[in-house]
């Protein structure tokens, strides 16, 4: 079952916005308190961020100003200003939407194709919500409305993108070292395994929206050449290590999801969605893997074993 009730308060607030009137302490404490948007405010945002944004959006009386931050390209706004014009269609979405047989089941299904066999009951929960145009996969998942409304057909691998990260996560092999290092080879790992579900449909099709992401993809060689050099830097000295981190977590495009799609394509195609299963919970097998599918592959080599020697003894407990 899908939670709506922080859309049930979002349109409350919504409502008395649209009337140039504030939301009481209660109301807006309320919403907060709803499963979704109190993951996503325990996490990225705060909750003065969506109520400043949202009376600058839904205020009349608020219009010169809004004016202002359009022109300027506000991201935020223009999507709460696109969720004001298309409102009516909004809520007769949602309703909609919780009538839908199969989302989740559908969504589960597909999410499954990449994880290892085992037992999966019920679902990850999923919160609807207003936020970005975007969706995360939180423990709830949450899914901005509009968001779902516009991908229609793609709505079911982007739940399964999510659904990915939630089974992973529940699995995950717990790795401890230097924060950034870690954060680059998870994300590497986790983005790029769950886009397969989604990205990698629309990469096949052709699908114009996603022809920077395809760009990334094909220069992904060149961070990973990157990656293996500031490996080696960091083996020669430990010193080293928390500034190439950083300048790892830096320059890795769109946090991981075309470098690690492009590892875990090249492994699918190489070994097998079999392999991918295996190796669901353990980055680091991940990358010895795809070192092995760029030898299978003949390519050029842009990880070598040294360099992946490096990141085992640096993520690995109590090593740092
Ligand atoms: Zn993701």
């Amino acid at each position: 079952m899908i939670d709506v009730s922080g859309m049930n308060y979002f349109w409350k607030v919504f409502d008395l916005l649209c009337k140039d009137q504030e939301p009481d302490q209660e109301c807006w404490g309320s919403l907060f308190a709803t499963p979704g948007y109190s993951v996503l405010t325990k996490s990225e945002f705060s909750p003065e961020f969506f109520m400043e944004k949202w009376r600058l959006a839904f205020q009349p009386n608020r219009r010169e100003e809004r004016k202002k931050a359009l022109d300027k390209g506000d991201p935020f706004l223009k999507h709460y200003f696109a969720v004001l014009e298309n409102k009516e269609e909004l809520k007769a979405y949602q309703e909609r939407v919780l009538k839908e047989e199969g989302l989740l089941s559908r969504a589960k299904e597909l999410a499954l194709k990449y994880l290892p066999s085992g037992s999966y009951p019920g679902y990850p929960p999923v919160s609807l919500v207003v936020f970005q145009f975007d969706a995360r996969g939180y423990n709830p998942v949450v899914i901005d409305l509009l968001a779902a409304l516009k991908m229609q057909e793609v709505l079911i691998p982007f739940l399964a993108h999510e659904f990915h990260h939630y089974y992973r996560n529940k699995t995950r092999k717990q790795l401890a070292g230097p924060e950034h290092l870690l954060w680059v080879i998870d994300q590497i790992h986790a983005e790029g395994t769950a886009d397969l579900l989604d990205k990698g449909p629309r990469i096949k099709e052709g699908d114009p929206q996603i022809g920077t992401y395809k760009q990334l993809v094909e220069d992904a060689p060149e961070y990973l050449k990157f990656l293996n050099d500031r490996l080696l830097e960091m083996g020669k000295d430990k010193e080293k290590v928390l500034a190439e981190e950083k300048i790892l977590r830096e320059k890795l495009p769109q946090s991981g999801h075309p470098v690690g799609y492009h590892m875990a394509e090249l492994i699918r195609i190489e070994f097998g969605i079999e392999k991918i299963r295996s190796e669901v919970s353990d980055p680091l097998a991940f990358f010895w893997s795809f070192h092995q599918a760029e030898i299978k592959a003949g390519l050029s080599r842009t990880l070598t074993p040294e360099a992946i020697k490096i990141l085992e003894s640096l993520l690995q407990p109590n090593n740092f």
